[in-house]
């Protein structure tokens, strides 16, 4: 069963049954750095020029204090090989402003399963509201409030 949930709402007992909304206002691509794995830098290299590959390489980091994160979004984990700094070298913009990444069909898991969790684009980011889309067994769920996020 797929669900998404933020540290809050976990904390509150509570998932979610259906994704938050998206206003592709590019704040998270452009504000935090994104985690990727050995395999998604070499997938996402593999797909870029050598000039794009050679600015990629530039792109990540290491160090997570080089990575230019906000509110402390930083998770290192061990299959993490290195962080995609911010502002994302991947983010353009349609023509009526919003947001459209350039590698979206090989784009990084992170990409794929965050969500900033505001009600608007005017609110502040803040890592306690950042939303996960999770594959989780129900059966873990029993103890938890199930919503609607729309
Ligand atoms: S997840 Fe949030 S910050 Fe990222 S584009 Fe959507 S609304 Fe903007
Ligand atoms: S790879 Fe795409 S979705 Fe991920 S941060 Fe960069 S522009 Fe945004």
């Amino acid at each position: 069963m797929r669900i998404w949930a933020s540290i809050e709402s976990i904390r509150r007992g509570i998932v979610y049954t259906s994704p938050p909304k998206c206003f592709r206002c590019g704040d998270c691509c452009l504000r935090i750095p994104v985690e990727l794995t050995k395999e998604e830098i070499e997938r996402i290299a593999k797909h870029l020029s050598p000039k794009e590959r050679k600015i990629f390489y530039q792109n990540l980091t290491k160090n997570p204090l080089e990575a230019n994160p906000i509110d402390g979004h930083l998770m290192p984990t061990l299959t993490k090989e290195a962080w995609l700094k911010a502002p994302c070298m991947f983010l353009t913009w349609t023509k009526d402003g919003k947001a459209k990444c350039k590698i979206y069909p090989i784009r990084p898991h992170m990409c794929r399963i965050f969500y900033c969790g505001r009600k608007s684009p005017d609110e502040p980011l803040n890592a306690r509201k950042y939303i996960y889309e999770i594959e989780i067994n129900p059966k873990k769920l029993k103890n938890f409030t199930l919503r609607d996020k729309k």
